[in-house]
């Protein structure tokens, strides 16, 4: 959650509810980067589940 920098409202997204400024949406390189983290958080939590819950027989 943002904050307008205009009236310091809450922004949820990129339109101030309260004075209608429209704030800049977040740069591509950093939602890529977000995007990058989140594809790695998921497959070491895939792995490890795996990982875990593969047992081999006695
Ligand atoms: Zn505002």
């Amino acid at each position: 959650m943002r904050r307008c920098p205009h009236c310091s409202a809450f922004v949820p997204a990129t339109l101030c509810p309260e004075c209608d400024h429209r704030l800049a949406p977040p740069s591509r390189a950093l939602a890529r980067l977000r995007n990058a983290a989140l594809g790695a958080g998921t497959l070491l939590t895939l792995a490890a589940c795996y990982g875990a819950a593969y047992q081999p027989m006695p």
